[in-house]
């Protein structure tokens, strides 16, 4: 029998992982990522006070104020910057900047799943000229450069789907009238940030913050709150779901446009603090280096994985993605895996590769990594044996 990709489906039904090389906790997805058991805690607790209460008063208000200062303080926001949220998740996020922020034509660097979809959005919009996208093959990066009658640059800080992670840095010799929007949805909250450096910094909480889906938050810059008020006061008609001038008068009464899910707010409210606690960004940078460092050496010492990322200065401190040599089937392990607890470390399904992917948010420990490693070697030692 032979798996998609040529090579043979190896024996992995007869392979058992022994229960003391297991993690203690087994989730290594990319987002949804791991819940902390302190923050499920903290829902119980302190969650029963204010779920199926009213987001116009004080207890909900509150939680979105600890969101708000907490974020202030992680990323210490700049002068004039405001921590902006809303409903909808980052993909919400990419139609209120096609419609409040993108004023006539955005550049985007696209170089994988998610980066492709906001360019998606901007060239189908009727009201925008097409983009210009800079496009670089999945696992490699691209940079953006400066460009006339642009408005917006627009990139991810970690393109998920791949595992390359590109620097937050404006183009040399972008003008004060183009915004940098940078998609930080898998990187906020993991990887360091100079938020000096880009006009929209958004991300959604179920990644670093180790929350639940359906919240988009952005620290917006004074430019790119004075776009959106230019933008949103012209004739151009922008859906009230979809305003960014609407979502930053609620944010500045500690509310959001429509309900949100109370849930997500208190897990995320608790990651926040707990990173603040843990010793802030500094810490989880360093944290995430660690951790995906150990994936990295692992790499570099199986001689049946390599990394997809061949450019090491573009490797995910927060996703690492590995290749497989072709006989060693990567869906039969990760299915084999799943078995015994270990989930998520499929690679993005439309990627399309023998893969492993495996993500390193702050919630995860060195000695889950460290388990998780102890474990595909012994898979991988089996299989060995077994051919
Ligand atoms: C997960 C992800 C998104 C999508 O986030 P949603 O909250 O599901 O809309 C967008 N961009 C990046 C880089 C992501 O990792």
């Amino acid at each position: 029998m032979k798996h998609p990709l040529g090579g043979p489906v190896a024996d992995l039904d007869s392979i058992t992982v022994p229960t003391h090389l297991l993690p203690a906790d087994g989730r290594f997805g990319s987002g949804p990522s791991r819940v902390r058991p302190a923050q499920m805690q903290a829902l119980a607790e302190v969650g029963t006070s204010v779920m199926g209460t009213s987001h116009r008063k004080a207890p909900v208000k509150d939680l979105v104020r600890r969101v708000r200062e907490g974020l202030t303080e992680l990323f210490a926001l700049p002068e004039g910057y405001e921590i902006v949220l809303g409903n909808g998740g980052s993909t919400a996020f990419w139609d209120s900047a096609t419609f409040a922020l993108v004023r006539e034509k955005a550049q985007h660097l696209v170089l994988g799943e998610f980066s492709s979809k906001f360019a998606a959005e901007t060239t189908a919009a009727p009201h925008l000229s097409d983009p210009s996208i800079v496009r670089a093959e999945p696992g490699s990066a691209a940079r953006a450069s400066v460009e006339e009658g642009v408005d917006v640059y627009a990139w991810p800080q970690n393109e998920t789907s791949t595992g390359v992670m590109l620097p937050v840095e404006r183009p040399n010799g972008a003008g004060d009238d183009q915004l940098v929007l940078v998609d930080a949805t898998s990187a906020a909250g993991g990887v360091a940030v100079d938020l000096t450096q880009a006009d929209a910094y958004y991300f959604a909480p179920q990644k670093s913050f180790a929350s639940d889906g359906g919240l988009w938050i952005a620290a917006l810059s004074p430019a790119a709150i004075a776009r959106a008020e230019e933008i949103e006061s012209s004739a151009r008609w922008v859906p009230e779901f979809l305003s960014l001038t609407a979502a930053i008068d609620n944010s500045r009464k500690n509310q959001t446009l429509n309900t949100p899910a109370i849930a997500t707010l208190v897990l995320l409210a608790e990651q926040i603090e707990w990173i603040l606690a843990q010793g802030g960004l500094a810490w989880a940078d360093a944290r995430t280096r660690a951790t995906s460092g150990l994936l990295q050496e692992w790499a570099a010492r199986r001689e049946e994985v390599s990394p997809f990322v061949t450019d090491p200065s573009a490797r995910s401190q927060v996703v690492t993605t590995l290749d497989l040599v072709d006989d060693v089937y990567g869906a039969g392990i990760a299915d084999l895996l799943r078995k015994h607890g270990i989930v998520d470390i499929e690679p993005y399904r439309k990627l399309g590769r023998n893969q492993l992917r495996i993500a390193t948010f702050p919630s995860v420990p060195e000695s889950d990594v460290q388990a998780l490693i102890e474990v595909l070697d012994h898979v991988l030692d089996a299989l060995r044996n077994d051919g």
